[in-house]
Parts: C-alpha cells; sequence; structure tokens
C-alpha cells in the first residue's frame, strides 16, 4: 500500500448545507476530517427558494442576518385559478441560503483538524484492508485519499450514491428573482397538470424582490416560459436566474459499510414541496450521532451504521416523507374539478382552523389524521380513490416499502 497517501477518519463529499453543517456537528471531535468539493465556493451557484419552516430556529441558532422575510399566509392556486389561502401558526422564513451555506463553513474553516479540498470532484471508491481494518479508498478529480468513513452529501446527481449504485429521480427547477410588486407576506403555489410532480412558486424576497420558480420532470422551459407569462414579466425586471434539481421519491437506503448518505443524495426531501433543508439537518444529527459511536466503538460496518443513522432517520423522517409522497400521489391525479372541490370543503369546514392549529410544513402526519376525522373531506377522498382506482395499489405499494 502507498504509504504516502493522505489518511483520514472521515471524509466528506459536498461542502453545501448538509456537508458543512454535518462537518460542524463533528468538529469538536478530534476526528480528522476532509471536506471535497467540487466547486470553487461555498453556497454557489445559489439554487433555493429559501422557504423554510420555523423548525429552522429550532435546529441551529439562527442569526438574523440569514432571515430575509417571513410569510403569514401560503395561497395555494389551482389550474383554473381558483385558490384557497392558509394562515396560522406557521410562518416560515426567506432565508439567504448562501448565507446558511457558509454559516456553518466559517465556524468550522479554522479548526486544525478539518479540510476542505475546494474545485475537487468525488470520482469513485473501492473498499481496501489495512491493519484487519475495512477502509474507503477514495479516487477524486486530484489525489486519492484513504478513510476509515466516506459521507455522501453531494445532492441529487450524488456521485457517491451512484458508486453504492443508487440512482435518485430528480426533478428540474427553474427560477428567476425579479423586482415585482406582489403581496410580501405571501407564499403563492401555483398546481397545474404540466408541471405536476411539484408547482410554479412565487416567493417575497422582501424589498421588493421576488423569487419565482416552478420545478417538474419534464419540458421545463416551456412550461416556465408560460407560467412566467401568466404574469406579464418583463424580462429587464430578471435580477438573475438559478436553475438545478430536486429529487422525488422516496428516502434512498442510507447505511453501508463505512458509507452513509445524507440530504438531498439521499432523497430526504419533501414530495409535496421540493423542501429538503429542515429534513436534511435532522439527518445531520443522526448522522453525526451515528459517526461518533462508530469511531467510539471502532465499528463502521452497515450493521452498526442501520443501527445508530438509518433506523433514527425512517422512524423520525422517513415516516413523514412518506405521508409527503402519498400527498404527492394524490395531488398527481388532481384533475381541476378535484382541487375546486377541496378548496370548498376547505373553506366551508373546520378544516381551515384545524390546518391553522395543526398544519405542520415538515410533519404532515397530525394534520391528516385530523383531517380524515372531517366526514367531508373523508368522503372526497373515498370517491376520489373509487375515481381513481390504481391510486389504491399505488398507495399499498408505498405503504409496504
Ligand atoms: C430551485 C430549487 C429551489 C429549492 N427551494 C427550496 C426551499 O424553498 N426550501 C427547502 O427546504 N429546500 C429547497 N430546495 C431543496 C434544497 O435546496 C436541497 O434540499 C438542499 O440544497 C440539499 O442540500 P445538500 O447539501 O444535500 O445538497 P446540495 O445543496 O445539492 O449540495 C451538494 C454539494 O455537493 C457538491 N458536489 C456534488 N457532486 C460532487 C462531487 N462528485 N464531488 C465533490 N462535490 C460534489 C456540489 O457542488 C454541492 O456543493 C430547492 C432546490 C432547488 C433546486
Amino acid at each position: 500500500m502507498d504509504r504516502n497517501l493522505d489518511t483520514f477518519d472521515v471524509c466528506i463529499v459536498g461542502g453545501s448545507i448538509a456537508g458543512n453543517y454535518l462537518c460542524y456537528l463533528l468538529s469538536k471531535t478530534n476526528l480528522k476530517i476532509i471536506v471535497v468539493e467540487e466547486h470553487k465556493e461555498v453556497g454557489l451557484p445559489f439554487q433555493c427558494a429559501g422557504i423554510v419552516s420555523q423548525k429552522l430556529s429550532k435546529l441551529i441558532e439562527l442569526p438574523n442576518e440569514i432571515i430575509l422575510n417571513r410569510v403569514k399566509t401560503a395561497k395555494i392556486v389551482g389550474p383554473s385559478g381558483a385558490y384557497i389561502k392558509l394562515s396560522g401558526n406557521e410562518e416560515p422564513y426567506i432565508i439567504d441560503r448562501i448565507g446558511l451555506d457558509r454559516l456553518f463553513f466559517n465556524k468550522v474553516k479554522q479548526r486544525e483538524n478539518i479540510v476542505y479540498n475546494f474545485g475537487e470532484k468525488f470520482k469513485t471508491f473501492k473498499y481496501i484492508w489495512a491493519n484487519h481494518q475495512k477502509l474507503v479508498l477514495i479516487e477524486t478529480s486530484k489525489r486519492k485519499l484513504k478513510a476509515k468513513m466516506l459521507i455522501g452529501c453531494d445532492g441529487p446527481l450524488s456521485s457517491v450514491a451512484k458508486a453504492l449504485r443508487i440512482k435518485n429521480k430528480n426533478l428540474f427547477a427553474t427560477q428567476v428573482r425579479i423586482k415585482a410588486q406582489f403581496d410580501e407576506n405571501e407564499a403563492v403555489m401555483f398546481f397545474d397538470k404540466r408541471w405536476k410532480e411539484l408547482f410554479g412558486w412565487i416567493v417575497p424576497e422582501g424589498k421588493g424582490i421576488y423569487r419565482i420558480g416552478m420545478a417538474c420532470s419534464k419540458n421545463i422551459v416551456k412550461n416556465f416560459r408560460f407560467f412566467l407569462n401568466k404574469f406579464n414579466i418583463n424580462l429587464k425586471q430578471i435580477i438573475d436566474k438559478q436553475g438545478g434539481l430536486i429529487p422525488h421519491g422516496l428516502m434512498n437506503k442510507l447505511a453501508f459499510d463505512n458509507i452513509l448518505l445524507v440530504g438531498d443524495s439521499a432523497c430526504q426531501v419533501k414530495p409535496t414541496t421540493g423542501g429538503g433543508i429542515i429534513m436534511l439537518l435532522i439527518a445531520a444529527k443522526y448522522a453525526a450521532n451515528c459517526i461518533k459511536t462508530c469511531f467510539k466503538h471502532n465499528k463502521y460496518s452497515k450493521k452498526t451504521i442501520k443501527k445508530y443513522y438509518e433506523k433514527p432517520c425512517r422512524s423520525i423522517i422517513g415516516r413523514e416523507l412518506k405521508i409527503h409522497y402519498l400527498i404527492r400521489v394524490f395531488l398527481d391525479k388532481f384533475e381541476d374539478n378535484d382541487f375546486q372541490k377541496m378548496f370548498q370543503i376547505i373553506k366551508t369546514s373546520e378544516i381551515e382552523s384545524s390546518i391553522s392549529i395543526h398544519g405542520d410544513m415538515d410533519f404532515p402526519k397530525a394534520i391528516i389524521f385530523k383531517l380524515l376525522q372531517n366526514p367531508l373531506f373523508f368522503t372526497f377522498l373515498i370517491k376520489f380513490i373509487l375515481k381513481n382506482p390504481n391510486i389504491f395499489i399505488k398507495i399499498l405499494k408505498i405503504l409496504t416499502k
């Protein structure tokens, strides 16, 4: 074996929010950590609508300058233009996403046990044995290095996941930031068959700037042009444009010998909204605990990682992500009149106040149980399932996965 090969305890691939936050959580250990990031700067390219629930400030110490705005109302617009407005306890943050990515990087960059290699791409890995211990030999675009643990935080197109033969299904997303005059207190979601896998959005960044975007599985350019035309947007108003991918589906396998996946690489994204930040922050906390336990016991097997990372992740966020996915299965099949009927039920029953009190952008289980107790909503759902019998098979498949 090459004795000059750089050796680390942990190699994190991806220096965005998942990688930086995990690195921060591990920074106070004496583990020798390398973060390999293919871009030259943290936070760029910027690819986010930046709408995150209030849970953010419970999960991390959130500096005020990261919060650009807060919204009081979520307006949900159906294909015909019919809409409902929901407001309640949840007043999501609109965040400075570049700032959030840099927050944790800035906290760890001076630490002696941490190295960031920018402009370096993870290519592949193989397992090797040294002193009767299984290690990971990592090949990047610039070098080879050894680590006891490899962590894939490398986003929707994760090369770490690919090397483990896991492939995400991704949606295409696009967004512009513009100066405009919409409502600064309101985030709007536009549903339409053409972009049925997610929605079009208007998110008020504050100071008269809005993030207008969309995600779907095909024809994103054509659909987005059509969407922007709805608002008579003058292209001169556009400040900048972003594009990216959003994983779509159920959470992947998370645990492998010496390796674990966190964030978009593991599809820890809500299929209802495409939001991943809250879920990955929770997952990163479990990942950090698991990594510390692995080093404490000098055990890095899939079994150990499953026990300390995958299992708690599945029971805390995995189940909720499944509920998001079930909601998405229904929304995908909704026709315009289904949206209209649902809006009418919400407006004329107690549901609106239930959503205000029990609604949770990230953990929908409680509100779903509440809604199912409402006879009007329950009847609407049963009729919808009878009209779309295939949905029943899909639900069973998801529940048994
Ligand atoms: C347009 C858009 C809008 C969104 N809006 C919201 C929102 O409003 N709220 C919300 O919660 N979420 C939103 N999301 C989702 C959210 O941005 C992601 O869930 C989150 O960024 C995932 O973080 P991550 O660290 O797992 O992956 P990423 O942020 O994708 O970071 C992956 C990092 O890995 C690096 N990398 C990739 N491959 C390699 C490699 N081979 N070698 C080295 N480095 C590599 C990349 O350069 C990148 O820095 C949005 C996503 C998009 C695209």
